[in-house]
């Protein structure tokens, strides 16, 4: 086909700047090899939809492609609503985990849109499209161009390196399709090479469960250390099974440099009736022992989920799942809370309630109340807010020796700081002074936190103490000019009370934790010259 009479738009909502859409991506980059010239237009929820709306006008297609999911559904139909006025003759596409017939849409493709779309709009189409996966991805071309990477700059790259996943768990669209299909591995390298040349630095793979196959999974890691170990930016983040790791991965993963991979697994819950309610494969034996060798190595960024709301759990046994999983020190521990997607067996748990509206999001279930369930929530941003942030580390390792269990401090932490309304470092510090009426050591380690996040030379006014005379002449004999941050403290962690001189090396910063080495000098006073 030498020339398309149509003017075709892509048009991709995002749910942050940052983003990249890879759907859109590999519809434009297929249509364009079929010979049908295919716009590309990104934005996000955050800008005004007029905006995008104006830029749509401009542009005057006949057809718009949209992408539908539960982060951008509000924002689409909105948008539609504009181009139905504004651009009458134009005919709108819309796919995705959304797309269905509450979208003023001429079209909906459900399932994976890049023949169905090429089909739609070469030949007479019906206006409920349902494909089936497709079997040979690698007639897909790559949609990682030099081009579309250079637009990118400064965004996380998401990298689909296989479509499907093995596994059918009740509450995700991915496991309704089973198979797994993967991108030819030499295809794979060439654009990690391509990527990481465009500058990017933070390279997500979008692959269901990134180490269902060990040996694809290895080949794929070999690579990545083997040619981008001496890159000290760009990090590789992958969804995994973290029950499924085989010892040659473990020992793989061993050797990654600092900060080059971060790995993001599912636990959901520990309770086996849960697990096996939603048809969830996991072994939480084999999931521990994997997740503490790979923290034990301390190279590794390790994020761990769970997920409130599963059938059968109790709050009794999702405080068990908290506590065990917080046990193991990830780096990050997300507390999510289960959604009712739609096309999922989840639906048919009829005894859940749920939000009729994205993201479905559960209320209360047959045996957790919506009470308690909106009990985890102001878990869940205390969690975010300290744990997560990774900038209060010290404060919570001293907090845990005042609670029976970490489920215990959260939930005390959440009651004492959920009447703030401002979330900003000063007020949560100001907050955690005063928590359990300001507890012995708070401030001390209050501020050792700040020291190892920020690389200043300057205490902030709230975590301020009067300095020993002996510390104050100490400080009197460094250099006028550049020397190490020193600091003194009334209780470490590591070491309880006393009285600590500990020296900052705001040169070393710590690519997993992202912060800054600390040595704590000899409480004699003898100082590194
Ligand atoms: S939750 Fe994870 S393992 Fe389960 S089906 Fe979805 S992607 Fe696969």
């Amino acid at each position: 086909m030498a020339t398309f009479p149509m003017r075709i738009l892509y048009c991709g909502v995002a749910s942050k700047f940052i983003h990249t859409m890879p759907a859109g991506w590999f519809l434009c980059e297929y249509l364009k090899e079929k010979g049908i010239p295919c716009e590309e237009l990104y934005c996000n929820i955050n800008e005004p939809i007029a905006k995008a709306a104006q830029e749509i006008e401009e542009r005057n297609p006949d057809w718009l492609l949209l992408s539908v999911y539960i982060f951008n559904v509000v924002f689409v139909k909105e948008l539609i609503a504009f181009i139905r006025t504004s651009v009458p003759h134009c005919k709108i596409v819309a796919g995705g985990p959304e797309a269905d017939e509450t979208i003023d849409a001429d079209h909906i493709v459900v399932g994976e849109g890049e023949e169905a779309l090429y089909r739609l709009l070469t030949e007479n189409s019906p206006k409920i499209i349902e494909t089936a996966p497709i079997e040979d991805l690698n007639k897909l071309p790559t949609p990682y161009t030099k081009q579309r990477l250079a637009k990118s700059k400064g965004k996380m790259i998401y990298y689909e390196s296989t479509r499907g996943c093995p596994f059918s768990c009740a509450y995700c669209m991915a496991g309704l399709t089973r198979r797994v299909r993967c991108f030819d591995l030499e295809r794979v390298k060439e654009d990690l090479v391509n990527i990481v040349a465009s500058g990017a630095e933070i390279i997500k793979f979008t692959d269901r469960t990134f180490n269902a196959d060990a040996k694809r999974t290895n080949e794929i890691l070999q690579f990545i250390l083997d040619r981008f170990q001496g890159n000290a930016k760009v990090c590789f983040h992958f969804e995994v099974g973290g029950d499924l790791f085989s010892e040659s991965t473990l020992e793989l993963l061993s050797r990654m440099p600092q900060g080059l991979v971060q790995l993001e697994a599912g636990v959901q819950t520990l309770n086996k009736e849960s697990l096996k309610a939603v048809n969830r494969i996991f072994c939480q034996e084999k999931f521990e022992k994997n997740m503490i060798r790979i923290l034990a190595g301390g190279n590794i960024h390790l994020h761990l989920d769970l997920i409130a709301g599963l059938p059968l759990e109790t709050p009794e046994s999702f405080r068990v799942s908290f506590n065990g999983v917080y046990a193991l020190k990830p780096h990050m521990l997300q507390l999510g809370f289960l959604k009712f997607l739609k096309r999922t067996p989840i639906r048919a748990h009829t005894d859940a309630v749920y939000g009729k509206e994205p993201p479905y999001e559960v209320i209360s279930t047959a045996t957790m109340r919506a009470e308690e369930l909106a009990e985890l929530k102001g878990i869940e941003r205390v969690l975010d807010k300290l744990y997560n942030s990774g900038r209060f580390a010290h404060t919570l390792a001293y907090l845990e020796e005042f609670e029976p269990t970490p489920y215990a401090l959260y939930l005390s932490l959440s009651r004492h700081l959920l009447p703030l309304g401002d979330w900003g470092e000063y007020a949560v510090q100001k907050a955690l002074l005063s928590y359990q009426n300001g507890l012995p050591y708070i401030k001390e380690v209050l501020r050792l936190d700040y020291f190892c996040c920020n690389a200043v030379h300057k205490t902030p006014s709230i975590l301020k103490r009067a300095r020993t005379s002996s510390f104050a002449a100490f400080l009197k004999t460094l250099p006028k000019k550049e020397h190490p941050f020193y600091e003194e403290f009334a209780f470490l962690p590591q070491k309880g009370a006393g009285m600590y001189r500990v020296q900052f090396d705001y040169r070393c910063k710590n690519r997993v934790t992202g912060r800054y080495h600390y040595d704590i000098l000899n409480e004699f006073g003898i100082y590194p010259q």
